[in-house]
């Protein structure tokens, strides 16, 4: 070979690209029309109406789904009561772990399933939702199954008692999960449940129904209705609700708020973030880039813990920032259902058109944007990994939750500095740590105001671990056995 033909083989395995590896959907079998799940069985809405939730890699339809209104909620939390009252509160712990143990176990033999389902109603990359999201709900069914005949060495008294009916809301970026780590520990704790997913991921929240009734649930125990925030709006005003879990905007977290104040209904609140990721001189650099993507590419950066802003020290600013725009470029985007895809679509197009108008105010403040060269497909909701450098704190992009593939890039010179601008956000959800040094961890993390604080790592999440946060990331824990007091009346 001559050293022409050398370099051309060269550049020819520099532009390679993967052969597409689609994951066959044909594991799942999608109804036109799904109904309301309400005591046990599925039916259509009182006033029979309909929405379409659709694929957002490609805009077409999915299937038709039940729009609850106030006669569905009424039925949905009368169904829940009588459940509570008849079967699973005077139920033995030992006997409810049964049930989610068995949950756990169909979830796992579903997996599949439930991962092409997901990603098909979410947009998310397979590789995520197979195995991220759905191992984590299987996982999350299994811990609280151990805890639900051990509550009273959950050290929240002698005799904890469950509260009755729990109205969980829920959002659309980690579907599946969200309803595990609802409905898990507040059924270990001998509560029922009436859910409402998102409007537009409603199908995993379905099947997880399906999948409650193939495990024999007593009917009633979980209740799921489908619908918009007008249907999440009832059920967290309903008066036989004693229990409110919502995750989402901290914009409803604050309406919800005020609609359960003064009704003596327990509240959890898990609302937005603007984490800092705080990358210092003496990291480790591949991994802390590693850590840097997964912290605000994972999940197309639809994260409320994600790490939006890079806070990196100034003498390695340059060299960071080299070699994450390097990695960046490796990024494929594209279809979700093919297994090499790292990032997915955007989850709406209501969603786009917020990151769009906050990407566009960061160029009009000011700051540096950037994007890998990457090809968006022509139909459905796309955005491109982006970076922002040149950012100040009074930028928009430093301050509100983008909640998109978009990274906001400050440096600081000092520890000090590094504190000061990380908790120079409303929030207080999360933060990472990127160092050597394991004093420097400890004296930063103690000083980091998060309910999470993650070192050497990022988007790390365990069923034993809690979550939660600060200020306007709302209030609560979930996850570990601070999860249990949400939902136990100790
Ligand atoms: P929302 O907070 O509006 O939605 C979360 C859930 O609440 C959905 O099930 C929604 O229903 C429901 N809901 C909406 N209004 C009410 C209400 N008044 N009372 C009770 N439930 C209600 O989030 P969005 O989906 O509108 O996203 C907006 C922004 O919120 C995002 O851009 C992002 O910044 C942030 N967000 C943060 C999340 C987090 O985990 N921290 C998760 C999702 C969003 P419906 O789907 O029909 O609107």
């Amino acid at each position: 070979m001559t050293a022409t033909q050398g370099s051309q083989a060269l550049d020819e395995i520099t532009d390679w690209a993967y052969a597409p590896a689609p994951q066959a959907t044909d594991v799942v079998s999608i109804a036109p029309e799904n109904g309301l799940f309400i005591g046990g069985e599925f039916a259509p809405a009182a006033d029979g109406r309909q929405f379409a939730t659709v694929n957002p890699a490609t805009e077409e339809p999915l299937a038709q789904v039940a729009e609850a209104g106030q006669a569905d909620v009424d039925r949905a939390v009368a169904a829940a009561t009588a459940a509570y009252e008849q079967v699973w509160q005077p139920m033995p712990g030992r006997e409810r772990a049964k049930y989610l143990y068995r949950i756990a176990r169909i979830i796992q033999e579903r997996a599949r399933e439930f991962a092409v389902l997901e990603s098909l109603d979410n947009g998310k990359p397979i590789r995520e939702s197979r195995d991220v999201d759905v191992p984590l709900a299987a996982a999350h069914f299994f811990y609280y199954a151990g805890w639900a005949d051990k509550l009273e060495y959950a050290g929240l008294g002698p005799a904890p008692r469950p509260l009755g009916v729990a109205g969980q809301v829920i959002p659309w970026n980690f579907p599946l999960l969200m309803a595990a780590w609802k409905l898990a520990p507040a059924l270990a704790a001998g509560n029922t449940c009436v859910l409402k997913p998102a409007e537009t991921t409603p199908l995993t929240a379905l099947l997880l129904a399906e999948v409650g009734q193939q495990a024999g649930l007593p009917p009633g125990v979980v209740n799921v209705l489908t619908g918009d925030g007008a249907a999440g709006a009832a059920l967290v005003a309903h008066p036989g609700v004693r229990k409110v879990a919502f995750t989402g905007s901290t914009e409803v977290g604050k309406a919800i708020a005020r609609t359960v104040a003064g009704t003596g209904k327990k509240l959890t609140l898990e609302l937005g973030g603007k984490a800092a990721n705080i990358v210092f001189d003496d990291a480790p650099v591949d991994q802390a880039v590693e850590g840097i993507v997964g912290g605000i590419f994972f999940n197309q950066g639809h994260v409320c813990c994600a790490g939006s802003r890079l806070l990196v020290q100034e003498s390695v600013a340059e060299a960071v920032l080299d070699r994450l725009r390097r990695r960046m470029t490796t990024l494929r985007l594209g279809d979700p259902l093919d297994k090499n895809t790292d990032v997915g679509a955007i989850n709406s197009r209501v969603q786009l058109d917020k990151i769009r108008e906050l990407s566009d105010s960061g160029e009009q403040e000011g700051a540096e944007r950037w994007s890998p060269p990457c090809q968006l497909p022509e139909r459905g909701f796309w955005f491109p990994p982006t970076i922002f450098t040149g950012v100040s704190q009074s930028h928009r992009i430093a301050r509100e939750e983008i909640f998109g593939p978009v990274l906001s890039v400050l440096t600081f010179r000092t520890p000090e500095e590094a504190v000061a601008k990380a908790n120079n956000t409303p929030y207080g959800l999360s933060a990472g740590i990127w160092t050597d040094k394991g004093s420097r961890i400890l004296w930063l993390a103690s000083r980091l105001r998060a309910g999470v604080v993650w070192a050497g790592t990022f988007n790390k999440f365990d069923p034993a671990s809690p979550f939660g946060g600060y200020r306007e990331s709302g209030y609560g824990r979930e996850g570990g056995r601070h999860g249990l007091a949400a939902y136990l009346d100790a």
